[in-house]
């Protein structure tokens, strides 16, 4: 397995519509065991493909006891009923808003060997779900911020990381340091 560089806002990558997964081979259950080590390493709750510069409809999710793999997936029914949590992005070190979501959705997806699976989520990982399939379709989470306090939370952003290189690679060492 592999730990695999995250691509932080600014990379073109993250604005790419992702394009569906056909082929359930290998190579995709090898990348998707990489993604899961990126987010474990990271200490992420989810990660899309997009953010390991790979524009392909996978994402992986471990929030609150739930782990899994979703390829290919969509939100097939959500609540009425919408809830606000601060969120933040490992594609976008140190910011964290506040983010209006359905509280409750059934996700429709497929595992890493092609077998159609459907889960009703509520919650954190409702919510993380909801932000990951966002990524694969080149959504972030401060696209949901009012223009104006979007556009001053990324010029400050901005500032803070001027200069940073356009993707950072977790590492195992500086995870330990935060238990
Ligand atoms: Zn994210």
């Amino acid at each position: 397995m592999a730990i695999l560089p995250i691509h932080v806002f600014g990379s073109p990558v993250l604005r790419e519509e992702a394009a569906p997964v056909t082929e359930f081979d290998d190579e995709l259950r090898t990348f998707i065991a990489d993604m899961f080590e990126t987010m474990d390493t990271a200490l992420g709750i989810g990660l899309a493909a997009n953010q390991v510069g790979v524009a392909r409809r996978i994402a992986v999710i471990d929030a609150e006891e739930q782990r899994f793999a979703m390829v290919n997936p969509r939100i097939v029914e959500k609540s009425r009923t919408t809830g606000s949590a601060d969120e933040g992005c490992l594609s976008i070190p140190d910011l964290y808003g506040p983010v209006s979501r359905p509280d409750s959705v059934v996700l429709e997806a497929q595992d890493e060997n092609g077998e159609t699976y459907r889960k009703e989520l509520t919650g954190l990982v409702a919510r993380a779900v909801q932000h990951e399939i966002d990524h694969l379709d080149g959504i972030m989470f401060v696209d949901y911020f009012s223009p104006l306090k979007r556009q001053s939370v990324m010029r400050r952003w901005k500032r803070e990381h001027e200069g940073d290189p356009l993707t950072w690679t977790p590492s195992p060492e500086e995870s330990e340091a935060v238990d």
